[in-house]
């Protein structure tokens, strides 16, 4: 028996379902649940954009995943963080705000994923959006997102407005949540979508110990990220048949759900500062205290800037048409803590260069551990398991190494802490890589859409062979976009909400020349 019957359901209020809350109830007539496992997301470390290193320090508001031991890492398991609190991840992220290369959706669509060129998102991204330096041919000035320069010197945008986190659910769903014909349901752990032979019509909950069951008059989107989503459609009988027959799911459709995982795997490379930076400064406690309070009550000074720095998208050969390599450039030391004098003495101040591999050709899987909705799935991520991958990223290591020691530098730069000087061969610089590196925390592509068999949902999101489903979030990208991915997963569901609602696609920009125009 169904509790009660809405036209939408949306599982998981992350980056993508908070979209397609708001977007969805912008229709009167129709009635939409949101159900997201984690709860409300009250807590200041949320909001204040510094509150985050806190919130990665302790892993708040986190599933607290971590990987099977991987082979390629010395059989290393490392965390694979994921929000679990209303916005999903874009609660806890960093907020840098990236978008792809043009390139990177061009191939999506040279892949099957019809509809998703360039020239076809470009106007999504600027829908989501309010940029604080105003509208032009590339960024949004009415959308819901704020988005604004970072206030270090840097070229980096961020998810900050008024000197608070833009997350998903304060940008798309708090003003969606006045609406009537809008219900969100927290700490409603989804167990599978429940189908009448290949059609779906409503999905299993768990809340406050009671098994629940709500129908769905139009559609489910499944929107739980890109490890959950794929284990949610496995324990409703929608995957590869055979490993759910491993674990006691009859299959009802087999499709290489879970598949195909791929992340931004990256490695440090840390020095010491010669002079203590402005950042380590303002870690003293009594100065950070009064920042976040300032932050926290009046959305201004030092609580509302991220300590990032530069962020660079490079080729490492010219003539290949996206970036395979991102430095992430940290301005401050890595294991920097709170301080005070003769109570507790600051670590030494430093930089660091993070060179993260941004298209590897290995693949990964979402498996499931068991038939039961509350056992972590497992990550299995095959990291270095293609040839080319391990000696790509040693490149941009050694390219990182190489910027590190450039005379600008010369000022700022002490002594290489990690992996240090003595790390030089290539058999030293790949060992150091199995033994320190970790992911951006970027998992994608785990039910890509496209054409063919390798994929498992079609261009409009729909998974292939079940009517009344679909994936709306990272596990539907074709492949990894040169950015960190919160920007493509907003702008993916703004795509998909307009074709859930049957309204024709934005108007394509006009893309030439490297020069683009919206039409
Ligand atoms: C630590 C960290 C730092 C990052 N930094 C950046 C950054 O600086 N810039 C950037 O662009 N990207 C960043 N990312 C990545 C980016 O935030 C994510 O790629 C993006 O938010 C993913 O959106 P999503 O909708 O696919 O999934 P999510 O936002 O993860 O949403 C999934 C939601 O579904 C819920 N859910 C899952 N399973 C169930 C279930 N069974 N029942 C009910 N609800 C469920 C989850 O709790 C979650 O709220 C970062 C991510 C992390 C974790």
């Amino acid at each position: 028996m169904m509790a009660k019957t809405y036209d939408y359901i949306i599982v998981g209020a992350g980056s993508a379902g908070c979209v397609l809350a708001s977007r969805l109830t912008e229709d009167d007539g129709a009635q939409v649940l949101l159900l997201e496992a984690g709860g409300r997301d009250r807590h200041p470390y949320i909001h204040v954009p510094l509150g985050m290193g806190k919130l990665h320090e302790r892993r708040m508001f986190d599933w607290g995943f971590v990987t099977d031991p991987e082979p390629g890492l010395n059989g290393r398991s490392i965390e694979a963080s994921r929000g679990k609190v209303l916005g999903g991840s874009s609660s806890i992220n960093v907020m840098a705000y990236t978008r792809g290369h043009p390139g990177d959706f061009d191939r999506w669509a040279q892949k099957g994923a019809t509809g998703w060129s360039y020239a076809d998102v470009l106007p999504y991204f600027r829908r989501c959006e309010t940029f604080a330096g105003g509208a032009n041919a590339w960024r949004g000035a009415t959308g819901p997102l704020g988005t604004e320069f970072a206030k270090t010197n840097d070229p980096l945008y961020y998810t900050i407005r008024n000197g608070r986190r833009s997350s998903a659910a304060t940008a798309f769903l708090k003003p969606a949540m006045q609406r009537p014909n809008l219900t969100v349901e927290t700490r409603a752990l989804v167990t599978r979508v429940i189908l009448r032979g290949t059609t779906v019509t409503g999905v299993e909950y768990v809340k406050d110990g009671r098994l629940l069951r709500v129908g769905a008059a139009r559609e489910v989107i499944v929107s739980g990220g890109a490890f959950s989503t794929p284990q949610i459609l496995m324990l409703s009988g929608i995957g590869p048949a055979a490993h759910l027959r491993e674990v006691g799911i009859e299959p009802i459709i087999d499709l290489p759900v879970g598949h195909n995982l791929a992340d931004h795997l990256a490695v440090f490379l840390s020095f010491a500062r010669s002079e203590p930076g402005p950042f380590h400064r303002q870690m003293r406690f009594d100065r950070m205290a009064a920042a976040m309070m300032q932050a926290w009550l009046f959305g201004t000074g030092p609580g509302t800037v991220v300590p990032g720095g530069l962020h660079a998208f490079i080729k490492t050969r010219p003539e290949i048409a996206v970036p395979d390599i991102e430095f992430m450039f940290r301005g401050a030391a890595t294991d920097v803590h709170l301080w005070f004098p003769l109570i507790r003495p600051p670590r030494p101040d430093g930089f660091a260069i993070r060179p993260a591999l941004l298209h590897p050709d290995s693949r990964g899987e979402i498996l499931l551990r068991s038939n039961d909705a509350r056992d972590p799935m497992r990550i299995v991520y095959n990291f270095f398991s293609a040839p080319n991958d391990l000696p790509k990223l040693r490149e941009g290591f050694r390219l990182a190494r190489h910027i590190a020691y450039q005379q600008p530098l010369d000022r700022f730069r002490g002594a290489e802490t990690a992996p240090g000087a003595s790390c030089k061969t290539d058999g030293e610089i790949d060992a150091n890589i199995r033994k320190t590196a970790i992911t951006a925390h970027h998992p994608a592509a785990t039910c890509p859409m496209g054409l063919g068999p390798d994929t498992v949902l079609d261009p409009q999101m729909r998974v292939r062979g079940i009517e009344r489903l679909r994936v709306v979030d990272a596990s539907a990208m074709p492949d990894l976009v040169s950015a960190h991915l919160n920007a493509a997963v907003l702008m993916m569901a703004e795509k998909a909400a307009d074709m859930i609602r049957g309204k024709p696609p934005l108007a394509s920009a006009a893309v030439q020349g490297g020069q683009r125009r919206i039409a």
